[in-house]
């Protein structure tokens, strides 16, 4: 690669990232020279989080930009909601085969989208050439000691999801096997290419849950790290985890759960409470008109066991599910 030519290309890309987000109080120097300042508030501890997305891995190469700027900054901001923590900087890593500079345009309207809607700025980041991957990551705020974590669960919590599960891998599934677009593809790609990270209710669910995380990998997978973090089991009522129409519809139609309770990418929250609180949890739908639908109890034997309608033990029909064990 031409350094003149380089140099050119990442003039573009500064222009395009520099006054994409909004201008906070707390950045002293963003976008522009070696290194951003950035003034943390006083009593607040810093939560951070990084994400990769890699072409052929987690994405496809042909995506829309935009969606691919808006979720790789979603996917990271759900890391912050699931620790209550509130957002306030980005850095941004690119490495791109070619600058395109309609597809950085598209890209970076994507990602200021969702920056613009949580207040983030956008302080710094590097582009260098190469297959194409993009980092992001998050800064945000938790007051000292607060954060939420997996390890808070305890026997006796209440489970509850946020949401609606396993829409993200109905629309992956059907994009893989090329199906034709029945009437819901589009909100169902959505949920997809859009995920809405559940900033609002990681922020409220900071004094009220015990333990949070968000289902990245799927429920199962995911709960099950709680689990362990926190060294105790849980049973789970399958006909009580929410599901849109379209998957509850492929649950019925293959009698598997799997797409409900073991498709990645919903990025919703799955948290832990003690019953007295149930009545916060529905004020705080309410509030944020999101649905929370509790699932399950917490128990001290270690282990996930899922009943399904009949009331018996049901078990994924794969496994590679690591923290699954439908015996205890
Ligand atoms: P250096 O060689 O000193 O690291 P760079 O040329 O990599 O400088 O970056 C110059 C400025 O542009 C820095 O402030 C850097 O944070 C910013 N920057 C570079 N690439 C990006 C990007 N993809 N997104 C946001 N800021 C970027
Ligand atoms: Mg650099």
């Amino acid at each position: 690669m031409n350094q003149r030519r380089a140099t050119a290309e990442f003039d573009i890309i500064r222009r395009y990232f520099s006054a994409l987000t909004p201008s906070r109080d707390d950045v002293d120097l963003g976008i522009g020279d070696d290194a951003a300042l950035l003034l943390a508030p006083r009593g607040m501890g810093l939560a951070l989080s990084i994400d990769t997305l890699v072409a052929g891995v987690h994405f496809f190469p042909d995506v829309s930009p935009a969606s691919l700027g808006y979720k790789a900054l979603a996917v990271n901001l759900s890391d912050l909601a699931a620790m209550g923590a509130e957002p306030a900087w980005a850095t941004l890593a690119l490495t791109l085969p070619q600058i395109d500079e309609s597809w950085i345009a598209a890209f970076s309207q994507g990602f200021a989208a969702l920056a613009g809607q949580y207040g983030v700025q956008l302080v710094g980041g590097d582009t260098t050439y190469g297959p194409m991957s993009i980092t992001v990551q998050v800064q945000g705020f938790v007051p000292a000691g607060e954060g939420l974590r997996r390890s808070g669960a305890r026997a006796g919590d209440d489970i509850f999801v946020t949401g609606s599960l396993g829409d993200a891998a109905l629309a992956l599934n059907r994009l893989q096997r090329g199906l034709p677009e029945p009437p819901d593809a589009v909100l169902l790609k959505e949920r997809l290419e859009r995920p809405q990270p559940r900033v609002e209710a990681g922020l409220a669910l900071r004094d009220v849950a015990t333990s949070a995380i968000d289902i990245s990998d799927g429920l199962l997978a995911d709960l099950g790290r709680v689990l362990e973090a926190s060294g105790v089991g849980a049973r789970l009522e399958l006909v009580n985890i929410p599901l849109s129409k379209a998957v509850a519809a492929e649950v019925h139609a293959t009698g598997d759960w799997s797409i409900g309770v073991a498709g990645g990418d919903d990025y919703e929250l799955c948290f832990t409470l003690p019953p007295g609180r149930r009545s916060q949890v529905n004020e705080l739908s309410g509030r944020l008109n999101l649905s929370m639908t509790r699932i399950g109890r917490i128990e001290e034997t270690p282990g996930l066991r899922c009943f399904g309608m009949d009331g018996g033990l049901w078990a994924p029909s794969h496994d590679g599910y690591e923290h699954f064990s439908a015996n205890g």
